[in-house]
């Protein structure tokens, strides 16, 4: 069997991971895995459940008899919590505090990053999320760190709001996107960070086409 590859993806809310990862998993014929849809079912959890988002022993408990399960449809990934599709709840806007809050617990973190390995150990893969490349997968063949300012990020994050039909302000998403910069890259265990060895794209004058085509070029 051919040695099995990983791309990590890492960087803060909004720099185009998700959109560039998708397109690349595509071009490249890998299994593309957002992490961060794992981070939100739980975080969807605790907030359907009324536990408090800082309790991380109730936290754990819950946990430990939460079903998460990650499924591909053509390609496209589904995630299930507790046997029901949360695919579409899992991207409201409100989940994402939710999701910033309890990715800080350790135990909730040491049981996503083994679902992900595992994923990632039996194929092609591309990681998207905040500490791929520097905790989930330190070996992971390429590497690369997405960036942009915070201005330009609450544009992508409201342009994807309003196509949506959600109500939404500029200001506040932006507000939004730098608390959660700050806890995600400020939290003790595994925070966001750039790993030594990634490529840093700063993406704030790029298009998606431009991020993609740099990729590729550095992994091929
Ligand atoms: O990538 P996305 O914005 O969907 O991630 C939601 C939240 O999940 C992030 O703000 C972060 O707190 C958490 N997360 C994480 N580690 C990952 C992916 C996401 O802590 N690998």
């Amino acid at each position: 069997m051919s040695k099995i590859i990983n791309i990590a993806i890492d960087g803060p809310a909004g720099a185009g991971k998700s959109t560039i990862a998708r397109l690349l998993a595509e071009k490249l014929g890998y299994l593309y895995l957002d992490t961060g849809a794992m981070y939100r079912a739980v975080g969807l959890k605790v907030f359907r459940s009324g536990l408090a988002v800082d309790d991380e022993a109730k936290i754990g408990e819950m946990l430990d008899t939460t079903e998460l399960d990650i499924v591909y449809t053509d390609g496209t990934q589904k995630i299930f919590l507790d046997g029901k599709d949360v695919s579409e709840e899992i991207r409201e806007h409100n989940v994402s505090a939710y999701a910033s809050d309890v990715s800080k617990i350790k135990a909730v973190r040491l049981k996503m990053v083994e679902m992900q390995r595992d994923i990632a150990a039996k194929q092609n893969c591309i990681l998207d999320g905040r500490d791929i490349g520097t905790f989930v997968l330190p070996n992971a063949e390429y590497k690369f760190f997405l960036t942009a300012n915070s201005r330009e990020r609450a544009k992508r994050r409201f342009a994807e709001l309003k196509a949506k039909g959600v109500e939404c302000n500029l200001e506040q998403i932006e507000k939004d996107i730098i608390t959660r910069d700050y806890n995600d890259s400020h939290r003790e265990f595994a925070p966001l960070k750039q790993a030594d060895d990634a490529v840093v794209i700063d993406t704030s004058d790029m298009n998606i086409g431009q991020v993609a085509e740099k990729i590729i070029n550095t992994v091929r």
